[in-house]
C-alpha cells in the first residue's frame, strides 16, 4: 500500500488510538494525539495525529482536520524544545513507500536534534526502552502550555 489504497482502520496508530495497543502517550486533546515513537531517530522523537480523520496522508486529509493536527504539532514542538533543550527540532512528514512512509495513518514526526548527534536511520533504529519512553513523555507533558 502506497500512494493509493484505502484507509485501513486496524492500521497501528489506529489501534493506539483505540486503545488497543500500548504508548508512550504525551498530549491528547479531542482531535489529536501525540505519543513517542518507539523507535526513535534521535533523543525524544514525537509522533503527531489526528485521532479520527480517515487519511493516510496529507493529500487526503480534510484541511479543518489538518489544521488541528498542525495547531498540535507546534505545540508538542515547543513541548520537546523546553523539555529537552535539544539545539534544532526536525519536523517531518512522509507520503508513500517510496518516500519512506511505513505507517498509512498520516503522522508527522517531531524530532529533536543536537550538534554533533548524528540522525537514526528512519525505520531502521532498535526499539526504545519502554520506561526511557514513558519518563520522557511525563517530561514532554510536562512542558506542554
Ligand atoms: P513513517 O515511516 O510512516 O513516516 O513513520 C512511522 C513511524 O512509526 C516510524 O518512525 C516508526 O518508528 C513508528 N512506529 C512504528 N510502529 C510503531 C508502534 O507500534 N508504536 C509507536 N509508538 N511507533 C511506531
Amino acid at each position: 500500500m502506497s500512494l493509493d489504497g484505502a484507509y485501513d482502520r486496524d492500521n497501528i496508530f489506529a489501534k493506539i488510538v483505540r486503545g488497543e495497543m500500548p504508548a508512550a502517550r504525551i498530549f491528547e486533546d479531542y482531535d489529536t494525539l501525540a505519543f513517542m515513537d518507539v523507535f526513535p531517530q534521535s533523543r525524544g522523537h514525537t509522533l503527531v495525529i489526528h485521532k479520527a480523520a480517515p487519511a493516510r496522508n496529507l493529500m487526503e486529509i480534510d484541511p479543518q482536520a489538518l489544521n488541528s493536527v498542525m495547531a498540535t504539532v507546534q505545540r508538542v514542538t515547543r513541548a520537546v524544545r523546553a523539555a529537552l533543550k535539544p539545539e534544532g527540532i526536525m519536523v517531518a512528514q512522509f507520503n508513500g513507500a517510496a518516500a519512506g512512509q511505513t505507517v498509512y495513518h498520516l503522522h508527522f514526526h517531531v524530532i529533536p536534534r543536537w550538534d554533533g548527534v548524528p540522525l537514526g536511520r528512519h525505520g531502521e533504529g532498535g526499539m526504545a526502552d519502554p520506561a526511557e519512553l514513558a519518563k520522557l513523555a511525563k517530561q514532554i507533558a510536562a512542558a506542554v502550555q
